[in-house]
């Protein structure tokens, strides 16, 4: 895996300097991406801005390049797959996985009927709603699902008639350069420009004159940087950070039950999920069985390399996040909570924590009030359902939330209290390309995904024809005649 260039106008573009990619199954660089200099981002910029004069034209064609998209994915999935579970970490049957739900948005938002939205039709004046584009777009993405996330972007945008500058997290660049590749020749040069290099080049992109909007998916921190660097010219901003996810189960929920879904919905990706359930509300009657299960479950699933058949959980993606996980959970036991399995990091090359449930814990500790993003899950007992869900919803997060029950619309009651983007109930991660997806708070501004998203990317405008002959028939007028 060595040539990755960046797609630039159309060009395979590459750089005079490179940075490293690591496998984090082992730590060792593997392959090397291109260091987007200032010149380039400007190169890019101009070309998606160049693309766009007759991109917004044309619905048909932006419709069927979608279409082309989606079997472009599809029939390249194996190569992308491999290259993401190289970068990122995740085993190769869910890199298939992610590659395919690229494939799925595309198709979806290339399907999207954007029905014309008329307000009056009468004898004074035709006046229509319509979505414009916004212009150029700068989407930034992150490393846990690098290619599904940028697909939520660049599918709504290019739908609308928009053209996009589109920057991979640094640790996870080559998937989406390849991607950028791939898709040269089924569009029109310059509509979609893939660049790479670190963090800079994001801050570079949201200040940059060209871009009408960012669309940005990481951590809040930075997401609140982006949206100061993008206030100065009024960039629009759709924001998509991070989340603390609640479950909360209810007393008839069945443990058994619970435990496992709860589990699956906590540790895909190995927790590297911005919505994964990341701290659980058990009542105190159940909470020794819900612990057992989680417990069972941790302790089984199977860790290790993505390309090995039988891992179902990868490595972490990277070093300051390994970090992170290894510091809240330490933390977590010096203040009194005990794992019931795992609690530290595995004793193999590579960034792996064993998978840990941790009990006898409370809010105020540190993993059960951040964001962990990581193989490890706080289990706290509760007695009271009002207090529960006020524990739940104090904190500046408000991605996302489930709550578990037998009885649905009681659980379904308790969900509408949450104060978060996507309340889920009995389940926990649903998505779709049809369901809004964003966060309340903290965790985001602005929503992806149906046309809510596509709406993001566009500018809305009244177009009102006058059906008089002397072009005074002014509505305000009438209203005071
Ligand atoms: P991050 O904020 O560190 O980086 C995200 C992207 O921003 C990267 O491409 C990075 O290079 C770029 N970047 C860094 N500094 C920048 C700056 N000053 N200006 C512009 N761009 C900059 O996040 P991460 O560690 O890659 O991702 C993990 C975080 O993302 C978690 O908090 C997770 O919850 C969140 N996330 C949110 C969603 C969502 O849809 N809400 C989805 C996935 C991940």
């Amino acid at each position: 895996m060595s040539d990755f260039a960046m797609t630039i106008g159309g060009d395979s573009i590459a750089a005079a300097d490179s940075f490293g990619v690591i496998n984090p199954a082992n730590g060792d660089v593997f392959a090397h991406a291109p260091e987007c200099t200032t010149h380039q981002l400007d190169a890019a910029f101009d070309s998606a801005a160049m693309a766009q004069r007759h991109w917004k034209l044309d619905e048909g064609l932006r419709r069927q390049t979608l279409l082309d998209m989606a079997d472009a994915l599809f029939a390249s999935a194996g190569e992308l797959a491999a290259i993401l579970t190289a970068e990122q970490g995740k085993p190769l049957a869910e890199a298939n996985i992610e590659v395919f739900a690229s494939a799925i948005w595309c198709q979806y938002f290339a399907n999207l009927e954007t029905p014309p939205h008329i307000i009056q039709d009468d004898a004074e004046a035709f006046v229509e709603v319509i979505r414009r584009p916004v212009g150029v777009v700068a989407a930034i993405t992150p490393w846990n699902f690098p290619l599904t996330l940028a697909f939520w972007k660049v599918a709504p945008a290019l739908l609308a008639g928009n053209t996009m500058v589109l920057k991979p997290s640094p640790y996870t660049p080559l998937t989406t350069l390849k991607v950028g590749e791939l898709l040269r020749d089924v569009m029109p040069p310059g509509v979609l420009n893939v660049v790479s290099g670190g963090d800079q080049l994001g801050a570079w992109m949201t200040a940059h004159p060209v871009p009408n909007k960012v669309s940005f998916t990481g951590s809040i921190e930075t997401g609140k940087l982006v949206a100061q660097s993008a206030a100065p010219d009024l960039k629009r901003v759709t924001l998509e950070l991070g989340g603390n996810d609640p479950a909360i189960v209810l007393d008839d929920a069945d443990p058994a039950v619970v435990s496992r879904a709860i589990f699956a919905a906590a540790f895909a990706n190995n927790g590297q999920v911005c919505s994964a359930v990341k701290r659980v509300y058990v009542p105190e009657s159940l909470y020794a069985d819900v612990v057992e299960g989680l417990t069972a479950q941790a302790a089984a699933v199977k860790v290790g390399d993505g390309t090995d058949a039988d891992s179902r959980l990868g490595p972490i993606n990277n070093a300051p996040q390994f970090e992170r996980v290894k510091e809240l959970v330490a933390d977590a036991l010096a203040n009194g909570a005990r794992a019931t399995t795992g609690g530290k990091a595995m004793d193999r090359p590579g960034y792996f924590f064993e998978p840990t449930i941790l009990t006898d814990i409370h809010d105020g500790t540190r993993i059960v009030d951040e964001e962990q993003f990581g193989p490890a899950l706080p289990v706290v007992a509760y007695r009271d359902i009002d207090d529960v869900v006020e524990r739940a919803n104090s904190t500046h997060f408000g991605l996302s939330g489930s709550v578990w029950g037998t009885d649905a619309d009681r659980a379904a009651e308790v969900a509408s209290r949450l104060e978060c983007g996507t309340a889920w109930v009995n389940t926990h991660l649903a998505l779709a390309p049809q369901q809004p997806f964003g966060g309340f708070k903290w965790s985001g501004m602005g929503v992806e995904n149906g046309p809510w998203g596509l709406a993001e990317f566009t500018e809305v405008q009244a177009l009102h024809r006058s059906k008089s002959s002397d072009g005074l028939n002014l509505s305000i007028s009438s209203i005071y005649s």
